[in-house]
């Protein structure tokens, strides 16, 4: 299956994704044409679900880049909090830059169905995001209570939180697997924003780039529709909106 074909396959529900590699091959570009930064000036996180998948499927021109720090948990939330935030900001090259890429994710599997994936070796698809679609599951069935969240599932319970908050939009959505994921970005952006707000950097620019991430089956790769993309020059406190200049 080629590019174009595997492309297809994905837009019937994502129309601007773009594989990840040719992402990171674009916005290790804009880093070296617009502000003059080689890769290893940039310091790297992700925010993305920690499911293996997304590993196995991590775009080869990412490790160009110093990092990754982690900063998510299941489905892509920034579950390491302020601490982590602060952590991964000092580690930033002198004169450098940071960028963070962060979403929930989804797959996509080669007969284009939303929230499955064959995974390698099976022969039965499985859920991406598994947690996501477990949480969605549980809201369905009217377990989630508003405040229940345990220390022994405290990822999960979260999710399950977020979802429950927009409890009627989801239930009455045509897809309710798409628009969870919706409301978990929205959830994700808000927090992964609230975290660059309150962190003191000791770089020039931070790019933010808000995206789904989406899985294709494991042989298919990884794709990437961007949502909201955000330069921020703390030398101004100014930010520059780039959303357009990484669609597909
Ligand atoms: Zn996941």
């Amino acid at each position: 299956m080629n590019k174009q074909e595997r492309l297809a396959i994905i837009r019937q529900h994502y129309p601007n994704a773009i594989t990840t590699n040719d992402l990171m091959e674009r916005v290790i570009d804009y880093f070296g044409q617009e502000l003059g930064l080689e890769p290893n000036q940039i310091l790297f996180a992700d925010s993305i679900c920690a499911d293996d998948v997304n590993s196995v499927q991590y775009p080869a021109r990412a490790r160009e880049l110093l990092g990754p720090f982690r900063l998510g948990g299941l489905d892509g939330f920034p579950f390491v909090g302020s601490t982590g935030m602060g952590a991964f900001a000092d580690h930033v090259p002198d004169e450098g830059a940071i960028f963070i890429y962060y979403g929930p994710h989804i797959g996509v599997s080669k007969a284009g169905t939303l929230g499955e994936i064959c995974r390698t070796g099976q022969h039965k698809p499985s859920g991406s995001c598994g947690a996501a679609k477990a949480a969605l599951a549980n809201l369905q069935a009217g377990r989630i209570m508003a405040g229940q969240v345990s220390e022994m599932d405290y990822q999960m319970n979260t999710l399950e939180q977020i979802l429950l908050r927009q409890k009627d939009r989801i239930l009455t959505a045509i897809s309710p697997l798409h628009e969870a994921t919706e409301v978990i970005y929205k959830a994700i952006d808000a927090r992964i924003r609230q975290l660059v707000a309150d962190t003191a950097f000791r770089c020039r620019y931070v790019l933010l780039m808000g995206a789904i991430l989406i899985n294709g089956d494991t042989d298919m790769g990884s794709f990437s529709t961007t949502k909201q993309v955000d330069l921020l020059d703390l030398s101004t406190g100014n930010m520059l909106n780039l959303s357009t200049v990484f669609e597909a």
